[in-house]
């Protein structure tokens, strides 16, 4: 039997279970997906002992991303990143990856939005917008990162090509001349405020929001009034759940399983 997991503090919650299960079930796997919640002094043990008792592949969330790092090796992205959210022990040593970047890219390219020479906004410099900036510029987009806290903003764009940072009052210009926003902020999670201004949002836009409950957040429904293109959060945590199923076990993921098992609950 293959063993998988999560790694994080508090995981009760996820939807990641259900997502992986129901690959495993759509495929005829005998796999299990099961949730760890070591204390962060725990962590390297936590990790090592996975390896040595054999599990195939573990997911990492809140708090453990960053530190993780540490722990295994880091492919080049995860590396400029500075966290990991995938860990395959099927190497030697352990590889860490982070398939944030790839869910937003696959979340983008399912609707067939061009990224490359494209002008995108990103808000947000923590975890996900820093795994976001570093996806759009690979896909070639000149990226201006806004955070509520600039000197987040302007670190991160140092380390991300063709990139600039900013603070949030930056918005209302980059906005109306950008092809592409992503919401990398919690802003919108449980509550129906927008982080971005309503009238900056056009119909030329395509909008990404990485806030996933409500599925429908402010900002999107302003953007689709305004004819942009919207992308939820859900498609976003979807496709890095495919994105570690795929690194894991070569396979390619049955989506259309996964997606049914995430949207039943969100
Ligand atoms: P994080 O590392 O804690 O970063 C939080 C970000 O939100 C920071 O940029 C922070 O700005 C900003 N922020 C928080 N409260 C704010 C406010 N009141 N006004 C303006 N900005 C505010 O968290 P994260 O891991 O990046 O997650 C961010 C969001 O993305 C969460 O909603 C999370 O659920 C979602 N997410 C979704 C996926 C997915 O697959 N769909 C994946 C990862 C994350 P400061 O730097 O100024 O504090």
């Amino acid at each position: 039997m293959d063993v998988f997991g999560l790694l994080g503090n508090p995981v009760g919650h996820s939807l990641s279970p259900p997502m992986h299960e129901a690959v495993y079930e759509a495929l005829g796997m005998d796999a299990r997906y099961v949730t760890f919640e070591p204390a962060p002094e725990e962590l390297e043990t936590a990790v090592r002992g996975a390896a040595a008792l054999g599990v195939t592949g573990l997911n990492v969330t809140i708090p453990f991303k960053e530190d993780v790092l540490g722990l295994v090796e880091p492919d080049d992205r995860a590396a400029r990143i500075g966290a990991v959210n995938t860990i395959d022990f099927g190497t030697h040593p352990p590889t860490g990856h982070n398939t944030d970047a790839a869910g937003v890219l696959r979340s983008f390219a399912e609707r067939g939005v061009d990224l490359n020479g494209s002008e995108a906004v990103v808000v947000g410099a923590g975890g996900a917008g820093r795994a976001t900036a570093f996806a759009l510029a690979d896909a070639g987009a000149r990226v201006s990162i806004a955070n509520r806290t600039v000197d987040r903003a302007t670190a991160l764009a140092d380390d991300v090509p063709d990139a600039t940072g900013h603070g949030l009052d930056v918005l209302s210009e980059r906005v109306p001349r950008a092809d592409v926003l992503v919401n990398a902020t919690s802003v919108g999670m449980n509550e129906n405020v927008s982080p971005v201004p309503t009238e900056a949002l056009h119909g030329e836009l395509a909008v990404l929001d990485a806030v996933y409950r409500p599925l429908e957040t402010r900002l999107l429904c302003e953007a689709a009034e305004r004819g942009a293109v919207t992308i939820d959060g859900g498609r976003m945590l979807l496709h890095q759940g495919a994105a570690a199923f795929e690194r894991w076990t070569g396979r390619d993921a049955p989506v259309d399983a996964m997606e049914q098992a995430l949207y039943d609950r969100l």
